[in-house]
């Protein structure tokens, strides 16, 4: 019944019949109008924008003419370690190779695989270095167009109800968790997760997600593998993979924090309405409603629960940059701590691009010259400021707005899931 009304579906967008809503769309037409139907909407798109530890990325490079070496033993592409195999590759001068996006380039410390897919999404040309087994090394500075293979996979992606984190004890913590080390005795939060517009939030039995699954992964069409790993039925997560030709460098990148740097992607997944059941799951998937875990950062353990309201609910998505306020300090503290390097001083400007909206810079600008409201979480009757967001909800918007844009155009078609999601605990 399900896959017949995914044809159904995939019949009406052809004939420019079907009606797509984002996900935002479609929470602010259910709170206008109080309910809505099966014949209101044929599919919604939900999207996740965040800072996500596992992803990687294989690669096949040409490296040198045939014969010149036989085998790679070390590689690293701009300083950042590479994997090689597990093909041998044997005397093809050409190294398979897998870069994780956590990990740091050996030249700079702030520079990490986040960064380096940018950079290749980019069309930025980057420094190959192979160390052989005969002991020379060779290198070459190539763009990914002459990448012969260039795949994103993700192990853990997507999460749905992530958490808020603080830091009950006294002294500060240098965590992943925090862009600037997190002040103790709870005087400051962050958080991750986009609510109510992430797509497992809005498909909570995982009825029309599944393996086989169509998706944008950073605007390249990609395809959901299977669970990640730490899935659980609480709190599912995805493990995805997409050919990174056609990804937008706006939607990924590197992001430091006050312990090494991470990287962030953003998933937008379509959810076909294909029974009374998943408009119900969509229905109530709202901030109100969605639990955010508050977690003890120190020994990761929950202390306290709150809800998705808190910090998406009369907030500001974007963070806004005024440079008359700027005065031009010496030591310009958002230029050393934005995340995703998105500030630069001289041109006392914010790349759009890069920018996530973290809010990081709110707190330490000297010259009072960013701004925008970040809510605030609440422990036992407690409001403790969020200081910076690992999710973006502008992003997030934007990638759904495009999937339904290619929906509507044609471009992307449904597909129902070969197999179910199973999660092993
Ligand atoms: S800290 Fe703020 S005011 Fe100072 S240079 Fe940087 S952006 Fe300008
Ligand atoms: S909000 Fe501020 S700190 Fe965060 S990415 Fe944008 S410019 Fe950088």
């Amino acid at each position: 019944m399900a896959a017949k009304r995914f044809e159904e579906i995939n019949e009406k967008l052809r004939r420019g019949e079907a009606v797509v809503m984002t996900a935002s769309e479609f929470k602010r037409y259910v709170k206008e109008r109080g309910s809505i139907s099966l014949k209101d909407v044929d599919v919604v798109t939900a999207a996740t924008s965040s800072v996500m530890s596992g992803v990687s990325a294989v690669f096949q490079i040409p490296v040198a003419e045939k014969g010149r070496f036989t085998r790679a033993v070390k590689a690293y592409i701009n300083g950042v370690p590479a994997f090689p195999g597990p093909a041998p590759n044997e005397r093809l001068g050409l190294i398979d190779v897998v870069v994780y996006g956590t990990s740091v380039s050996i030249d700079d410390p702030e520079y990490n695989g986040g960064f380096l897919f940018r950079d290749l999404v980019e069309g930025r040309e980057v420094e190959v270095v192979v160390e052989t087994r005969e002991g020379f090394s060779v290198s070459r500075s190539l763009s990914m167009h002459d990448f012969t293979f260039a795949r994103m996979y993700t192990f853990r992606t997507c999460y749905r109800n992530y958490g808020a984190f603080v830091n009950p004890r006294k002294e500060e913590l240098e965590t992943i968790f925090a862009v600037t080390p997190m002040k103790g005795e709870l005087q400051e939060a962050t958080f991750a997760g986009c609510g109510e517009l992430n797509p497992l939030a809005n498909d909570p039995e995982l009825s029309v997600i599944g393996v086989g699954t169509r998706v944008l992964v950073n605007a390249a069409s990609g395809i959901i593998i299977g669970c990640g790993t730490r899935s659980t039925r609480e709190h599912p997560n995805l493990s995805v993979a997409a050919d990174m030709w056609e990804m937008k460098a706006e939607y990924l990148g590197g992001f430091r924090t006050s312990a090494e740097p991470d990287a962030y992607i953003s998933i937008a997944i379509p959810i076909p309405i294909v029974s009374e059941e998943v408009l119900k799951g969509l229905m109530e998937a709202v901030d109100e409603k969605l639990p955010m875990p508050v977690i003890d950062t120190n020994i990761r353990t929950p202390i306290a629960q709150d809800r998705y309201a808190s910090v998406w609910q009369g907030v500001d998505y974007e963070v806004s940059f005024n440079p008359e306020n700027c005065i031009e300090c010496e030591n310009c503290m958002v230029e050393q701590i934005c995340p995703t390097k998105a500030f630069n001083r001289e041109l006392k400007a914010v790349n759009p691009d890069y920018c996530t909206h973290c809010g990081a810079c709110i707190h330490v600008c000297a010259g009072d010259a960013f701004s925008g409201k970040l809510g605030h979480i609440v422990v036992e009757g407690r409001l403790i400021p969020v200081v910076a967001r690992f999710s973006s909800r502008a992003k997030a918007e934007k990638l759904a707005e495009l999937l339904k844009k290619r929906l509507l155009e044609g471009e992307f078609q449904l597909m129902p899931p070969v197999e179910k999601l199973h999660c092993r605990s």
